[in-house]
């Protein structure tokens, strides 16, 4: 009898699953593709799936979660997820995958890469699912990702100009450089967020900016980013990008013998890895 296993690889639109794929496309032609989309995934993120599709040769199975972000923000009660409530990454993406995956054996493929071993991405706990990390068996780092990517001519998403990661346009992972890249490339979302932030302060009946900051300390977000809402955030602008400047000035000199975008994206990767979603960023 033909073996039933099912052998699955995750994207989420970021740089490593993207090479995954790309890597394991002849070596496992039966894998499947999928990608979990919130709803809230960047445009950029749809346009580059649709090209790696075509060099995939296969279609990449988009699982959605029954309902989108809306919903479920009313089911967590108008609080907004955060690294301490991370109620989006389990609704929104994990539960998806475990119901796509159903109780059929499945070998599931993980980008994990061979220099950041140490790093945890996606691992079911069903016992049905067997985690493969093929990128640390052979020994494929950084760079080796990067020649992946470059070699299939498909190279980074767009969204790296202006962005380290994949996930939601409002994800709480975002640097503030990145909060400010949104503003600019997408006003429309980040006006999204300021409504979806102005209405927890509201609910909350927040006042002011010690009001809130009092609270958030208390245990509880009540703003996308750290500190500030994002109204004040766009107002500062100029000192973020100054700051992320001189910041990545100080990289680059430290790396002067990386070419620049790689040296920024393994940057900030690197000093990302303790804290970023990589259920969603791998
Ligand atoms: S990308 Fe961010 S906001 Fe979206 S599901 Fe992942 S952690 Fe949550």
């Amino acid at each position: 009898m033909a073996d039933q296993t099912r052998h699955i690889c995750g994207i989420s639109g970021g740089k490593d699953s993207s090479a995954l794929a790309l890597y394991l496309r002849d070596r496992v032609p039966q894998m499947e593709y999928f990608f979990c989309d919130t709803g809230a995934e960047l445009p950029e993120t749809y346009e580059f799936l649709t090209r790696l599709e075509v060099i995939l040769g296969k279609p990449i199975a988009r699982l959605n979660s029954e309902r989108g972000f809306d919903h479920w923000f009313e089911v967590f009660r108008g609080a907004l997820p955060s690294p301490q409530m991370r109620w989006c990454t389990k609704v929104m993406k994990i539960k998806p995958i475990e119901a796509w995956i159903g109780d059929e054996p499945a070998v599931s493929y993980v980008a994990i890469r061979a220099d950041e071993a140490n790093r945890k991405g996606y691992i079911s706990t069903k016992p049905n699912i067997e985690s493969r990390f093929p990128f640390v068996e052979d020994g494929v780092d950084h760079d080796g990702v990067m020649k992946i990517l470059d070699d299939a001519g498909i190279g980074l998403p767009d969204y790296y100009e202006w962005r380290t990661r994949s996930g939601c346009y409002f994800c709480f992972y975002q640097r503030k450089a990145e909060w400010v890249g949104l503003a600019e490339r997408h006003p429309e979302l980040y006006e999204r967020a300021i409504a979806i932030e102005q209405k927890v302060l509201l609910d909350a009946g927040v006042n002011g900016d010690a009001d809130f900051s009092e609270r958030a300390m208390a245990g509880r977000q009540y703003t996308w980013s750290g500190g500030e809402t994002l109204v004040q955030l766009r107002t500062r602008r100029q000192e973020i990008l100054d700051k992320h400047h001189a910041s990545m000035e100080r990289i680059h000199e430290a790396r002067r013998s990386i070419p620049v975008l790689e040296a920024l994206v393994g940057a900030l990767d690197d000093d990302d890895d303790t804290s970023a979603c990589v259920v969603c960023a791998l």
